[in-house]
């Protein structure tokens, strides 16, 4: 068996030890002689799963008694669509712009009300998130505020949580989720596809506080609603039982890390290293503002796209694979998600040096 250094977006890099156990348990889990992908998502090895991920997150994320964790099928692209559904009724709701997720979530929400954009970085190529002081007030009766944390395309952050005042706060947090130490229990509503820091596709973590079920929109699909997907425990049908078996897994590693503070050192450690390699560099350049930059998705680039695309090339051919920038805007992004290794941050520091100098 030989890994390659995976800098991919996501599907991304995921704990070596985590795999090994799936691998494991995909022959016969736990001592119950079925695999875990052959179990009844009803029964007690199912349910043991389900409910231990719940707490982990749950722990990782200190939430609190009133918000409750479901996991869904479509992908964090459905709850674009679904949230609003869900609470906006022909109401009011405050966006952030701040990258190409942000922007669909927002074509989706007009559908279903009114949206007030707050702030756009689009006109600037989404090279940065506001600043934490600059937001404009939300108007009364604004039904909630909706950020993307991290985005994923731009490779921007924000490194606070913005003040919602009287609105609900609800974030996407599929490229950071439980990256950083975050306190879940301000929010309202949260979600995160698993596919870059927890696990394979397949879920879309759903984090919705009591207070937002009781004010939903009963006349839009079961499948759709938060509250009927509450009181069903995620099962109103069969649910992705491999990511939610992998979520628990990927979870368990990060509480054996040390918890949201240690991944945070893990991460501001390597993204540091690869931002000062690029800042060191003439050819380099961070795509970003500094005061923005995301942790998880560096993008740069060379400074010519046939240059950015001899690059990428050149590293997968040498076991760096991903490194191709978003389709949309080119250049280079290197993904150092949770699991990512100092040995590819290493690899990959080398690699552009050695390419610098002979590019
Ligand atoms: N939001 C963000 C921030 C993302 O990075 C992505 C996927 N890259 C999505 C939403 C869409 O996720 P999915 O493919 O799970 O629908």
């Amino acid at each position: 068996m030989s890994r390659i250094h995976n800098f991919s977006a996501g599907p991304g890099v995921l704990p070596l030890d985590v795999l090994e156990q799936a691998k494991r348990d995909l022959i016969e889990h736990e001592g119950y002689g079925v695999g875990i992908v052959e179990c009844s998502h009803r029964s007690k090895q199912f349910d043991d799963v389900i409910e231990s991920a719940k707490a982990r997150i749950r722990r990782l994320l200190t939430l609190s008694d009133d918000q409750h964790i479901l996991f869904l099928h479509g992908g964090a692209r459905s709850q674009f669509y679904a949230w609003p559904m869900n609470v906006l009724q022909g109401g009011r709701a405050a966006y952030l712009d701040t990258g190409q997720w942000s922007k669909f979530a927002i074509a989706e929400a007009r559908r279903y009300g009114d949206v007030d954009v707050l702030f756009s970085s689009r006109d600037d190529s989404y090279r940065s998130v506001p600043a934490a002081d600059s937001l404009p007030a939300i108007a009364s009766g604004t039904r909630y505020l909706h950020y993307t944390s991290n985005n994923t395309v731009a490779g921007t952050e924000f490194h606070y949580v913005p003040d919602a005042g009287d609105a609900w706060l609800a974030c996407d947090m599929s490229s950071n989720f439980l990256s950083r130490p975050t306190d879940g229990s301000v929010f309202d509503f949260i979600y995160a596809g698993a596919q870059k820091n927890v696990g394979p596709s397949g879920t879309t973590v759903v984090i919705v506080r009591q207070a937002v079920l009781e004010q939903i929109n009963q006349d839009i699909p079961d499948m759709l609603r938060y509250d009927v997907q509450t009181t069903k425990n995620s099962m109103l049908n069969t649910p992705t039982t491999f990511s939610i078996y992998m979520i628990e897994k990927v979870t368990a590693w990060l509480e054996n890390f040390g918890g949201l503070a240690a991944i945070e050192a893990h991460n501001i450690a390597q993204s540091d290293r690869l931002y000062k390699a690029i800042d060191a560099s003439s050819m380099y350049e961070g795509k970003v503002e500094r005061a923005s930059r995301s942790r998880m998705n560096i993008t740069f680039t060379t400074g010519e796209p046939d240059r950015d695309t001899r690059f990428w090339q050149e590293a997968a051919s040498q076991g760096l694979s991903g490194l191709k920038g978003h389709r949309s805007v080119g250049g280079l992004r290197a993904s150092l998600y949770n699991a990512q290794t100092d040995a590819a941050v290493d690899a990959l520091i080398d690699y552009m040096n050695h390419f610098e100098r002979t590019a």
